[in-house]
């Protein structure tokens, strides 16, 4: 048993297992903490930021092979790939047989998702291998129904199960199996989402992510200069930072644990000291140093302004607005609205090739005084969970951003007061984030 009995999953992405070096760092990691029980592998990844990924190596054979050219030496640029690896550590593992069944497998067009699969596969048999843990093959317990949705309840029950009859064990990410027992993927870096499975199902006390840095930044590093790690950050702020841009974990890439109330560690493979960042379901037991936890933004955004005199005595403006943009498949992102005025946020590419029609259906509609679309508006995101019953923080945004010169074009708080949303000219986005971000952040 693990120290404690404290259970630990840990994944390593395809950054953390490019090589033997990183192979290697990646068994000190594990064996470091006897609670790292479960591990799941991705494929090896970029070792150069030209290199190539073996699962786009995997997929470029698949297509070769469907194009009835000859997979031969593309496939053996893999192979070397995984036997410099075995080399490397040392490690009697013969994948020959391996190679051979994948090879014909490829060749018989065994299909897209079973190719991409194949880089998870070797490299998870190599690590448990390396590690002394036992494999399991996800395809045997990571299931898809026949519509190709994740099976929830039937994998969680038999990856339960097979997990308590291996003390320790690695699983290939990426991949499970249908019902007809031919492969599936999830959508590319799908890694996360079985290391995200595989801890629900150990109830694991926690989900270590390892990759290549060292947890999320307060904000984006090409705007901000040197931004300030986040060492703790709720799945809600995650939700709200990553919808709007923050480039973070994809969040059905975290629905089984978050569901599971299990938090997630962001580690960095190549930095193991650091504490990295912890995604928590609730704030309770974690105090915040700051008031915000993140800002964060997009460009390309439109207003649909329109104003009519009484507007608001009269009932059902709204909600024909929103029926209309629904009608016509647009995606409404904000609703602010004055007395006698309403404007509706949209992303400029939903509205595109309708904003006439769209223009014209509210006039028919609604009669308004006046509509207008006008592009060119950024979004910015201000969250965090200590903002919250904490006075004078919307003042604080406006007048860092009034103080930089920048025109604010719409406001908009949720009554969760978790984020406060601004709109700028797209021209003032940069600034205006980097405005907010130096005010709270000294
Ligand atoms: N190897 C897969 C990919 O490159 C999955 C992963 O690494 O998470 O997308």
């Amino acid at each position: 048993m693990g120290s404690d009995n404290i259970i630990k999953v840990v994944k390593f992405g395809g950054s953390s297992l490019a090589d033997v070096n990183q192979f290697k760092k990646a068994y000190e990691i594990v064996k470091s903490d006897p609670s790292r029980r479960y591990v799941v592998a991705s494929a090896p990844g970029k070792r150069t930021p030209d290199d190539n990924k073996v699962t786009d190596m995997f997929y470029a054979c698949y297509d070769m092979a469907a194009a009835g050219l000859s997979i031969d030496s593309f496939f053996r640029g893999i192979t070397e790939r995984y036997d410099s690896i075995i080399e490397g550590l040392g490690i009697d593992c013969d994948l020959s047989e391996e190679y051979e069944i994948i090879k014909n497998m490829l060749i018989h067009k065994a299909g897209r998702d079973y190719a991409a699969s194949r880089g998870e596969y070797l490299s998870s048999i190599i690590l448990a291998k390396y590690l002394g843990y036992d494999f399991i093959n996800a395809s045997d317990v990571i299931f898809f129904n026949e519509n190709g949705v994740f099976d929830d309840e039937r994998t969680n029950t038999e990856l339960s199960l097979a997990l308590k009859m291996h003390e320790r064990a690695v699983i290939p990410g990426f991949y499970g199996s249908m019902p007809n027992d031919t492969i599936k993927t999830f959508p590319r870096g799908g890694s996360d989402v079985t290391g995200a499975i595989v801890a629900r199902a150990a109830n694991a006390d926690i989900y270590e992510n390892w990759t290549d840095v060292s947890g999320f930044l307060m904000a984006d590093p090409r705007i901000v200069k040197n931004p300030l790690g986040i060492s703790v950050i709720t799945y809600r702020e995650l939700r709200e930072l990553s919808y709007m841009g923050a480039s973070v974990l994809h969040e059905d890439s975290i629905f089984p644990v978050r569901h599971a109330g299990i938090p997630i560690n962001i580690r960095n493979t190549n930095d193991p000291s650091a504490p990295g960042t912890m995604i928590v379901p609730s704030t309770t037991d974690y105090s915040s140093h700051h008031i915000i936890t993140g800002v964060a933004g997009k460009k390309d955004f439109s207003v649909i302004h329109i104003e009519k005199d009484r507007m608001a005595y009269e009932r059902g403006i709204m909600r024909r607005v929103l029926e209309i943009l629904d009608c016509n498949g647009i995606n409404v992102e904000h609703v602010p609205s004055g007395i006698d005025t309403m404007s509706v946020v949209v992303a400029t590419a939903q509205i595109k090739d309708k904003r006439n029609y769209i223009a014209e259906a509210i006039r028919r509609s609604v009669s308004p005084d006046y509509v207008a679309i006008e592009d060119g508006l950024a979004l910015i995101a201000v969250v965090g969970r200590g903002m919250v019953r904490s006075k004078g923080v919307a003042a604080r945004i406006f007048r860092a951003v009034a103080e930089a010169g920048i025109n604010i074009r719409m406001i908009d708080q949720g009554s969760c007061e978790l984020n406060i949303i601004i709109g700028v000219d797209e021209s003032d986005f940069e600034r205006a984030l980097c405005a907010i971000y130096n005010e709270f952040v000294k």
